[in-house]
């Protein structure tokens, strides 16, 4: 078999490289390739650039590039491509633009004309799903969640009927807490929660969202970098109201009715039959009562 060779000519333009989010090891041959042989290195934080540029024996100048520095740096960047330099945009771990800053630095550069390519690499989203056994023929990825409870429960209630895995990225404190209100908006769906990726202790935690919720209720926030995914809801009925929203539009219900009324109420607004709807109301009374 022919020698895969990385000989691609570096031409002035940006570079948008991924690099490992843990394993040092899943760089690609075309990304040390690409960040050895430009201009310049354009980075979140340049500390820790430097530190994985020297795992790589890569030596260049760094220039820092993010959320807070951005429409100050970018002219700079622009300026230097123009002039014929090749820049590469990196960010301190995984796919630049992926709940990281670029967005705006790539879409200057494409409007401006320059050449724009990307190397592709590794990116937590991303391995999460291949890792998380929930359907990925649809996902949504959601970014980070609101930091409030009720702005969190907003959030996930907001995409309570979207067909499709959901993903997104937490900090491990805030874990515990933000299950508690995926599991209070979105019922029991099955979720997985994917920790400390290509790392020595990376694990996934399968279960449902009410089981995920009560183990990090008892255990506490674990400790490193964690993508949740989330499994789509059930599928609507006929009439558009899943089980889980039925029964939480019938603990409303019952909370300003007499058993009877609420069953009849709440079936009414559903379409379900009557008689489900009681027999479900008669369990859940009898659950609070008892
Ligand atoms: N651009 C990056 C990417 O492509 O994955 C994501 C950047 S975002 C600022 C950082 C978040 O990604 C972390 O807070 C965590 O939720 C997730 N993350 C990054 N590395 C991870 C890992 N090794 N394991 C689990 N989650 C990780």
């Amino acid at each position: 078999m022919a020698e895969i060779r990385c000989d691609q000519k570096i031409v002035s333009g940006l570079y948008v490289v991924a690099t490992p989010i843990g394993n040092l090891a899943d760089i690609s041959s075309r990304a040390r390739h690409v960040l050895s042989n430009v201009d310049m290195i354009a980075c979140e934080d340049t500390r820790l650039t430097a530190k994985l540029l020297t795992a790589y024996l890569i030596k260049k100048p760094l220039l820092p590039y993010h959320e807070h520095n951005g429409a100050h740096q970018r002219p700079k960047l622009l300026a230097a491509i123009a002039e014929g330099k090749s820049v590469a945009l990196v960010s301190d771990a995984g796919t630049p633009l992926i709940s990281d800053p670029g967005f705006k630095l790539v879409a200057e550069a494409q409007d401006a004309g320059h050449f724009v390519t990307s190397i592709p690499g590794p990116c937590a989203a991303i391995t999460a799903l291949s890792l998380a056994g929930l359907p990925t023929d649809r996902f949504l990825f959601m970014g980070f969640p609101p930091v409030k409870s009720q702005a969190r429960q907003t959030w996930f209630t907001g995409e309570e009927h979207t067909p499709a895995s959901l993903v997104f990225y937490e900090s491990a404190k805030r874990l515990p807490d933000c299950l508690k209100d995926a599991y209070a908006s979105l019922g029991p769906r099955p979720a997985a929660v994917c920790r400390e990726l290509t790392k020595k202790f990376e694990e996934v935690r399968r279960g449902t969202l009410e089981e995920l919720s009560a183990h990090y209720a008892e255990a506490g926030s674990p400790k490193g970098e964690v993508v949740v995914v989330i499994g789509a809801g059930e599928k609507h009925k006929s009439s558009g109201t899943t089980e889980f929203e039925t029964e939480k539009l019938l603990k409303v219900s019952l909370e300003h009715m007499s058993v009877k009324s609420a069953a009849a109420f709440v079936a009414e607004l559903t379409g379900e039959r009557k008689k489900d709807i009681y027999n479900k109301a008669l369990e859940l009374t009898g659950a609070r009562d008892g």
